[in-house]
This record gives C-alpha cells, sequence and structure tokens, in this order.
C-alpha cells in the first residue's frame, strides 16, 4: 500500500483539523519510515522475489519490529503519546496514534500473509489483493480520491502555494507509484534501505502545504 497511507492523513484532517498534514503524513507512513532505517541497520529483512505477488517483486520475509501487530500498536502508542507531551490535544493525539495503526490495517489487505502479528514473526496474515493489479489500482486511486475530497472540503487555500503544492503533491505521489508498479524491480535490496527515507519528502512538503491553507470552520 502506498497512495492509500496518504489518504489516510489527508482524511484525517477532517477530524484534527489543528493538526499539520505533515505530522499526519508522518504519523500513517510512520512504520514505513521506520522500515528503511532497520533494514540499512540490519534489524529487519527483505529480498528481491519478482512475481512474488502481481504487484510487488519484494519477500517481506523479516520485519516485526516495525511491520507485526504488536509493533505497530506500541509505534502508534509512542508517536500518539510524543504528540500528546508536545502538543496536549486528546483529539489530536488519539487521532495521530491511529493513523500510525491505520498503516497495519491497510497494508493487511494487500500484503499476501507476511504481516506478523507478534515480534516472534509467526503467525502471518496478509489478504492478498497485491495478486490482483486491477483491484489494487482502484483501491489505491479510490482512497486517494477520497482523501483528497475530505481534505480540500476541510480547508481552503490561503494562497496559490496552498493549491499548486496540493496538487503537485498529488501529481508527483501517483507518478511514482505508478512508475513503481509498472517499472523493473530496483536493482538490489540495499537501494530499497536509502532509497526508502525519501518519504521524509513528502511530510516535509505536506507540512509545507498545510502552513498554507488553512482549516475550514
Ligand atoms: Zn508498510
Amino acid at each position: 500500500m502506498f497512495l492509500g497511507h496518504y489518504a489516510v492523513a489527508l482524511s484525517a484532517k477532517r477530524v484534527a483539523p489543528n493538526a499539520s498534514l505533515g505530522t499526519l503524513v508522518m504519523a500513517s507512513q510512520f512504520i514505513d519510515l521506520l522500515w528503511p532505517l532497520l533494514l540499512l541497520a540490519g534489524v529487519e529483512h527483505v529480498r528481491l522475489d519478482p512475481g512474488n505477488t502481481v504487484v510487488t517483486p519484494l519477500d517481506f520475509y523479516d520485519y516485526p519490529v516495525s511491520h507485526s501487530l504488536v509493533g505497530v500498536l506500541l509505534w502508534g502508542g509512542i508517536v500518539g503519546g510524543v504528540y500528546f507531551a508536545l502538543r496536549r490535544s486528546w483529539t489530536n493525539s488519539l487521532v495521530v496514534g491511529l493513523a500510525v495503526v491505520s498503516h497495519w490495517v491497510l497494508d493487511l489487505i494487500v500484503h499476501r500473509p507476511d504481516l506478523p502479528l507478534h515480534f516472534t514473526g509467526e503467525p502471518r496474515v496478509g489478504l492478498g489483493l497485491w495478486n490482483s493489479l486491477p483491484l489494487t489500482l482502484v483501491l489505491e486511486l479510490g482512497l486517494l480520491a477520497v482523501g483528497t475530497f475530505l481534505y480540500v472540503g476541510a480547508t481552503k487555500a490561503k494562497d496559490r502555494t496552498g493549491s499548486y503544492g496540493l496538487a503537485g503533491l498529488l501529481v508527483v505521489l501517483v507518478g511514482i507509484y505508478v512508475a513503481n508498479v509498472v517499472g523493473p524491480p530496483p536493482p538490489d535490496v540495499g537501494m530499497i534501505g536509502i532509497a526508502g527515507n525519501a518519504s521524509w519528502l513528502f511530510v516535509l512538503w505536506a507540512a509545507w502545504i498545510d502552513r498554507h491553507r488553512q482549516a475550514v470552520r
């Protein structure tokens, strides 16, 4: 899942209008921001296995710290807790914590049974929507469309940056997603850990957009 996580952040603005979209993107993508660091540190592992599912050439055989259900609940608590310590808003902290957990729920729909429940790495679950490219695209693009609709309804641009910055982010996200799906698999596993860190750019981009939009009502 890729676009769907951004859709969660966009939608969350509806319930947490004064939380920054940057924070919400950081939360909904948190475990995918953690994962490349754990890959580079040698704590978690992935291997190339073209055909693993139709959509991804990756075999996520070892990622219990970032992607187990227990791990994600823990990360949700930590991120929500840090947010509360900084901002003192129960509602927003809850939304931020739930956004972290939402990542696992969305991943559950698309991954084949490779998502562990515990840190031990077993048992593993996944509904495997990635076995169908058309259904995956319908879900990802559909979620992004709904998220965009909700975000645009919940905020209005203060200036041109607020409109064009948002449009630009959506175009780049969809472009990267399509290139990923139709393009060749990454050359090696090391590249995945390095390239994965680029997602921080979208956190900053979202925060920048948010400063140029204001919550309505
Ligand atoms: Zn993930």
